[in-house]
């Protein structure tokens, strides 16, 4: 066993039975998903891989699709104009915040909360519906290396419930902060949040960020570098919600998490760490989760900030 594969085990071992949190349940496909999942996997920018438990198991995307289509409309438009119309900045609320939108004067201020994210959705170039869609999922796959698919079940559950983030994208359109019909914004933002992955290959879309856009197990380019650095400090500044901060303060790793129970952690030039459980704490953020993705670059010395 490797050193990298045998530190993921222990911190796989250590917290994949931990107690708290519960599953997200405002979406009903997420409520019956098997509580006891747990998954960690790590691919450096080498292509080395380490995984333990539930690695393979696929779960949905959810929030985390929101890094996918932030470096698409990078890639479409340019940092400048996702700092100005987007944002780069934490909302201090939680990720479904009407009144985060309220006090900003209806700008969204980061991509990374639902009416950022349904607003960059809306910023993608696309000729339609369909398009926007494809080219947001073609991004899913790219950064991931693997041929991910909506899943019809889950897509069916979140596209009849969706009532609160319809009234975002709306809020959205009066303020002029939607770039296409609402409706096909928040469509087409429902389901890229229904798409599954599994940890190893959520691992490898951070690994393809650590690489400074370059998928180490596909080869292939698929982002610009500098873009690279622009979805980071997104992630630095809203990827944990509302406790972004406490996770910069403790782990010190830009992250993103999704109420499906994923959690993707970079070391910038080094590695992805993936850990996925589905039991949430109140902000949304996997409970086993963070600590396995945070055991693991705490053992292995990773910390931006430490000198
Ligand atoms: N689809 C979910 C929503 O829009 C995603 C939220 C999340 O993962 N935090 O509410």
């Amino acid at each position: 066993m490797t050193d990298l594969q045998e530190t993921v085990a222990r911190a796989h071992r250590a917290h994949a039975g931990d107690a708290g949190g519960k599953n997200a349940d405002y979406i009903p496909y997420l409520k019956n998903i098997d509580s006891t999942l747990a998954g960690l996997a790590v691919v450096t920018t080498q292509g080395e891989i380490a995984q333990a438990g539930d690695s393979s198991f696929r779960f949905a995307i959810e929030s985390i699709s929101k890094v996918c289509t932030l470096a698409l409309a990078l890639e479409d438009f340019g940092a400048d104009v996702v700092q100005e119309k987007i944002g780069a900045d934490p909302t201090g609320l939680p990720f479904n915040s009407v009144m985060a939108l309220e006090l900003h004067g209806d700008k969204p201020l980061s991509p990374l909360v639902n009416a950022g994210a349904i607003a960059t959705a809306s910023l993608i170039r696309a000729t339609d519906k369909e398009d926007r869609w494809q080219r947001i999922l073609g991004m899913q796959r790219s950064l991931t290396g693997a041929d991910i698919a909506l899943c019809d079940a889950l897509n069916e559950s979140e596209q009849t419930t969706n009532f609160h983030n319809r009234g975002i994208a709306w809020l959205l359109y009066s303020a002029g902060s939607a770039y296409c019909d609402p409706m096909e914004a928040v469509e087409v933002y429902t389901r890229q949040c229904s798409t599954l992955l599994s940890t190893v290959e959520l691992a490898t879309m951070g690994a393809t960020i650590a690489a400074g856009g370059r998928n180490p197990i596909t080869r292939k380019q698929v982002i610009k570098k500098e873009h690279c650095a622009r979805i980071l400090a997104e992630m630095t500044m809203e990827g944990m919600y509302d406790s972004s901060g406490d996770w910069a303060y403790t782990v010190g790793l830009p992250a993103k998490s999704g109420v499906g129970g994923g959690i993707l952690t970079i070391v910038p030039g080094v590695m992805g760490i993936a850990a996925f459980s589905p039991p949430l704490d109140d902000v949304g953020n996997s409970v086993r989760g963070q600590r396995m993705a945070a055991a693991v670059a705490g053992a292995l010395g990773y910390n931006l900030y430490q000198c």
